[in-house]
């Protein structure tokens, strides 16, 4: 833990540590990518968390024990900012933000000891097993079955919308190890090798035209009883505590900020062209509205970030949180569709992977249709925050 005391002059040297590190270590190709919004793959993924890890800061909020930074709130919000204004790639969330921190909680010293490492050097990489078809917002309802067999468990079932499973090398999953009266007991999480014979993963092709999730089939896959994290049929908790930091990226208002920015210059740039032919300023005034809401919600992500620091109890935070950054997302690349028309739009749509500007920003617009669906939809965390405010 660094003794220097933190006032103004320590986090601006922060700032520059981190900002020489980005200039330093990130690709200019790698920027490019994240700059326009394009795609990354597991490959500049991993190179960068390999990076970040050799500098010690593989997972800013980890526990020191296990690898953190030992780093307070704002130095944990100034990385994010940074590396967002640097165009580095987020750190990967499956990892580092989801699973590693359920098995730093429940898991086994055998399980840290094993996994904990690899996740933090980059080089294993995971995808979240939960939906199924038919339990996604009601998750609890799922039916994907694991049987023990002598040391080990048989898995059948489907998973539905798996992130990267193309990529990955374990997914974390519910199984249903129980059938029980409440649907919530009963559930089991277990850790899958992804090379475990009996897997089968389908990709799924989203209107954006990317591969980013897929389908997953198991049939008799058995996997050994070392690999269920915590105890059998009590993963309920462990999925929520999970859900709560899905929910909670703290890269999130930093590269929304970033987006605003980018749309700025569109509408600048745009209404520069236009200035005799259309009045832009009820776009300007639509942006003033999202700069604003930015703000609130770096509020929120501060107070949460303090909370899950402090080990405290999260409560609705990570929804407000979740509902907040992913309806922004959408109304900013609304904005910046509407900035440049909608017939120049549609030529933007080349839908191949392209990295021009512009057809990026059409790209986004189709592909920020899911973020109030992933994680958990607008109306799952509406009701999140309503059951805190109002009761049951
Ligand atoms: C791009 C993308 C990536 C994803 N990645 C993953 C992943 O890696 N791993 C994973 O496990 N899952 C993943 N998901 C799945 C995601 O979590 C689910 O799609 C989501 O939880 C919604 O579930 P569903 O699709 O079954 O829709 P449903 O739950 O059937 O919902 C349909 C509609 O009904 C509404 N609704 C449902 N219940 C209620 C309620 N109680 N009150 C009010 N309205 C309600 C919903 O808001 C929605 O509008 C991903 C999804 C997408 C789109």
């Amino acid at each position: 833990m660094n003794s220097t005391p933190k006032d103004d002059a320590f986090y601006e040297a922060f700032r520059r540590e981190l900002f020489a590190f980005a200039d330093e270590q990130c690709p200019p190709e790698v920027r490019a990518v994240v700059a326009s919004g394009g795609k990354l793959g597991r490959e500049q993924y991993s190179a960068w968390q390999k990076k970040v890890y050799a500098r010690g800061w593989g997972a800013p909020s980890w526990p020191v024990e296990h690898g953190g930074t030992g780093w307070d709130v704002k130095q944990r919000l100034i990385f994010e900012e940074v590396m967002a204004q640097s165009h580095c790639p987020p750190i990967y969330h499956h990892g580092v933000g989801h699973i590693g921190p359920v098995i730093m909680k429940f898991g086994t010293p055998a399980q840290q000891q094993r996994f904990l490492p690899k996740i933090l050097d980059g080089s294993e990489w995971w995808c979240q097993g939960y939906s199924e078809p038919g339990s996604g917002s009601d998750l609890a309802s799922l039916r994907t079955s694991a049987v023990r067999d002598g040391e080990h468990y048989v898995i059948n079932g489907q998973k539905m919308w798996t992130s990267h499973a193309h990529e990955a090398d374990i997914m974390y999953t519910l199984v249903r190890t129980a059938k029980e009266s409440r649907k919530q007991d009963g559930i089991s999480l277990i850790l899958i090798p992804l090379d475990t014979p009996g897997i089968t993963i389908r990709p799924i092709r989203t209107i954006d035209g990317w591969h980013h999730v897929n389908e997953v089939f198991l049939t008799d896959v058995r996997v050994h009883q070392s690999y269920l994290v915590g105890e059998e049929g009590r993963a309920w908790r462990y999925a929520k505590y999970l859900l709560e930091r899905e929910r909670l990226p703290p890269a999130s208002v930093a590269r929304l900020t970033l987006l605003w920015q980018r749309a700025k210059l569109l509408i600048d740039a745009q209404a520069d062209k236009d200035a005799h032919t259309r009045d832009l300023s009820s776009l300007s005034h639509r942006l003033l509205l999202i700069e604003g809401a930015l703000l609130g919600a770096r509020e929120m992500l501060s107070s949460a970030t303090e909370a899950l620091m402090q080990q405290q109890p999260l409560g609705m935070k990570p929804s407000a949180l979740k509902l907040q950054c992913s309806e922004l997302a959408q109304q900013l690349v609304e904005l910046a569709i509407d900035a440049v028309g909608p017939e120049v739009a549609t030529r933007f749509i080349h839908l191949d992977g392209t990295e021009d500007d512009d057809a990026l920003w059409a790209h986004n617009y189709l592909y920020f249709r899911s973020r109030t669906i992933a994680g958990g939809t607008t109306e799952v965390q509406r009701n999140v925050v309503a059951r805190e405010i109002f009761g049951e």
